[in-house]
């Protein structure tokens, strides 16, 4: 377990995603699909009617399982990163280890730019995100191979903003 308080800095959510994705994952397989790694979360994962402004949702009762919902009128590559950042509120509260019976409500809405904002755990879980679909280390190695943004959102099927902002994030310059 990774000691912390009760939030994770950006780097222990990196980290934290390496440690998930090497647990539920083959490292060596692209696309990662966070679908696969929440169902061996035991988490269910539904595609819901959503309002038009939230983009998912991580929901558990008492003595029942978590459930994650995404917009399911959302496009794939959109509902992988939520799906990616779901997962890492989820993985989030495992690490700090009081959550067996608990309940989680937890709504992300779409206008609340996290990215750029200032709650630490939605910035926390965007960057779990980005680190469990478009790992540092591949990012890297791709990048001394002259692939541009577009080529590497395909091979991490995650839209190209996200790409760009994991780039930017890295320090990597991608044509
Ligand atoms: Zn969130």
């Amino acid at each position: 377990m990774i000691e912390i308080g009760n939030l994770l800095t950006h780097d222990q959510a990196e980290q934290l995603a390496i440690k998930i994705r090497n647990a539920y994952w083959d490292i060596e397989k692209f696309p990662v699909d966070p679908v696969s790694i929440g169902q061996k979360l035991g988490i269910r994962i539904v595609d819901a009617v959503l309002p038009e402004d939230i983009a998912g949702a991580l929901l558990k009762k008492i003595g029942e399982g978590p459930i994650i919902m995404l917009h399911g009128k959302d496009p794939i590559n959109r509902k992988r990163f939520t799906l990616a950042h779901e997962l890492g509120h989820y993985v989030h509260r495992l690490e700090r280890g009081h959550f067996d019976d608990q309940e989680i409500d937890h709504v992300d809405h779409r206008n609340q730019d996290s990215r750029k904002g200032s709650d630490e755990e939605e910035i926390s879980a965007n960057r779990f995100a980005a680190s469990l679909l478009m790992p540092a280390q591949k990012v890297k190695s791709l990048c001394k191979h002259k692939v541009d943004v577009y080529q590497l959102s395909e091979f991490f099927k995650v839209s190209t903003s996200a790409m760009k902002y994991r780039l930017n994030t890295l320090e990597i310059d991608c044509p």
